[in-house]
């Protein structure tokens, strides 16, 4: 399973399902992405090994964006189908979110968002997050603020990573007890589970500690913890070689 997220100049798709096949040695059932445009979140997500995402991308292309998350699952909660697969919307559509992980109480907060006239789409326990988010936003705070609020409601393991389809140039992630590392390079910036997913564009990077949220946009990182403090990663240079 693995995680990337991509905000720069070159084209997010390519660069987020390339990173993708980079991850694929952790193994995972069904793979997703979704891209910033135009105002909007545009998403493809299928079952079964990245060349079934790379065909569906191939038959119904999404538009051209520089702004995008992916995913790999390995399912916990929700059989491995194409409607389970991540990035999942918030109830308008406006948030896409990926998660690696477990969300312990995801029960108690689906049956919330239920009782408050909110439609969940799939089974799994990852689908609550980006309906809390996509709540928190149209109250007014923005995607940074909007994660560190759900993460303060949410137990369990996860690295989490959002876009706003209305905030087209930051992703947004968080982690607790799941791997999440950021890519520094110029003028662009990057997310993922593992180095490798970005290794080809920059050996600089940034390990996240327990507990916190990072945002990336072209030309900053910045780090928080789940109240909002500003917080530390630790940059480290991978030497090794690909
Ligand atoms: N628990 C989530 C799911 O079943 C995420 C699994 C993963 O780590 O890929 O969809």
């Amino acid at each position: 399973c693995g995680i990337v997220g991509y905000v720069g100049p070159k084209q997010a798709q390519g660069v987020v399902v390339e990173g993708l096949r980079r991850l694929e040695y952790r193994g995972y059932d069904s793979a997703g992405i979704a891209l910033v445009h135009a105002g909007s979140i545009a998403s493809d997500k299928r079952a079964g090994k990245l060349a079934n995402l790379d065909k569906a991308l191939a038959d119904n292309p999404l538009p051209e964006a520089t702004t995008g998350i992916g995913h790999t699952r390995w399912a916990t909660h929700g059989a491995p189908n194409d409607r389970n697969a991540h990035p999942h919307l918030g109830q308008r559509r406006r948030v896409a979110l990926v998660h690696n992980g477990i969300i312990e109480n995801f029960a108690l907060l689906r049956a919330e968002l239920e009782d408050a006239g909110h439609d969940l789409l799939s089974e799994t326990d990852t689908e609550v997050a980006s309906h809390l988010l996509e709540v928190e936003l149209a109250g007014g705070v923005n995607l940074t603020e909007g994660m560190q609020r759900v993460c303060r409601r949410l137990e369990g393991a996860f690295t989490l990573v959002a876009v706003d389809g209305e905030d087209p140039d930051r992703v947004v992630a968080a982690r607790r007890n799941s791997p999440l590392v950021v890519g520094v390079g110029d003028g662009e910036n990057f997310l993922a589970s593992d180095v490798a997913a970005f290794i080809e564009h920059t050996r600089e990077a940034l390990e996240l500690g327990q507990d916190q949220v990072v945002t990336i946009t072209r030309e900053g990182v910045e780090v928080t913890d789940f109240h909002g403090a500003p917080a530390d990663a630790t940059p480290y240079h991978v030497d090794w070689d690909l």
